[in-house]
């Protein structure tokens, strides 16, 4: 009898054992669980066919410069973000309509955009650049595009390039395509006699598809790329900037710039 007692006195307390530490196991969880959502989550915009920025890799993951910095940034201000593929011409409008945060996407700040949204500081230099197929003798800078088609990319500051030589009465036609491997493609089969569009990306291309196109003549200016939050939105604004500035500061930035390709300039 005494025997059977003590047999139930320790299944009582391994019971309890058990049971406690399934309590506290919840509790951890439950903690974590806490913190999570306290952390805000942002919906970033982004066009994901312009690498080195953002591409889509094998296992249909966004990756690239943008992510990589974006990433840094969100970690250092306790932040977590959903990425939203779409076209490059929808991200303001998105945007402005609140069905996303940010944007992130290899956009050039302009002084037009700048009356739409609201931009982050400078996060890295970028310019226009002409390119045609790569036998094409003919077209070796600008001054060449005298009744000439181009190809770019809808809403992109290579297409509003493209509207100012249209204006000017030196290019002839213009046509536009949502994403930038399309106005290649266009200029590849003839449909289009040059393209233009910022050199990192052209240059990108050409590095994973030699023998296509070709860069030619001076780059046609100097661009910057910012994220862009909605207009007014200083707290969002303010955790981009101050990351950028630890990210800058502590060395991360250097670090993900180097494993951009050398073709990336400065
Ligand atoms: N930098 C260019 C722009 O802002 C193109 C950006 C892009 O196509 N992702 O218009």
């Amino acid at each position: 009898m005494t025997k059977m007692l003590k047999i139930l006195a320790l299944l009582l307390v391994i019971t309890t054992v058990v049971f406690a530490a399934g309590c506290a196991d919840q509790g951890e969880e439950g903690a974590e669980e806490g913190a999570e959502e306290e952390m805000p989550t942002y919906y970033v915009g982004t066009e994901a066919q312009f690498p080195p920025f953002e591409i889509v890799d094998d296992e249909g993951n966004i990756i690239g410069f943008d992510v990589d910095l974006m990433n840094a940034i969100a970690e250092d201000q306790g932040f977590k973000f959903i990425y939203q593929d779409q076209d490059f011409s929808g991200l303001i409008p998105a945007l402005q309509t609140g069905n996303i945060d940010i944007i992130a996407s290899g956009m050039t700040i302009t002084e037009e955009r700048e009356g739409q949204v609201d931009f982050s500081e400078p996060y890295i230099n970028a310019g226009l650049a002409l390119a045609v197929t790569v036998n094409n003798e003919e077209i070796q800078g600008v001054d060449d595009l005298q009744g000439k088609t181009l190809a770019v990319q809808t809403g992109s500051t290579g297409f509003f390039k493209a509207e100012e030589l249209k204006e000017a009465g030196i290019v002839a036609k213009i046509k536009d395509f949502p994403h930038v491997n399309e106005a290649i493609e266009e200029v590849r089969i003839g449909g289009a006699d040059a393209m233009i569009n910022d050199i990192p990306v052209t240059n990108a291309f050409i590095a994973a598809q030699p023998g296509v196109i070709k860069v030619v003549g001076e780059p046609l200016n100097s661009e910057s790329y910012g994220f862009a939050v909605r207009e007014g939105n200083t707290e969002l604004l303010e955790k981009i900037n101050t990351g950028l500035q630890n990210v800058r500061d502590s060395g991360k930035y250097d670090e993900l710039i180097a494993d951009l390709p050398n073709y990336m300039e400065e």
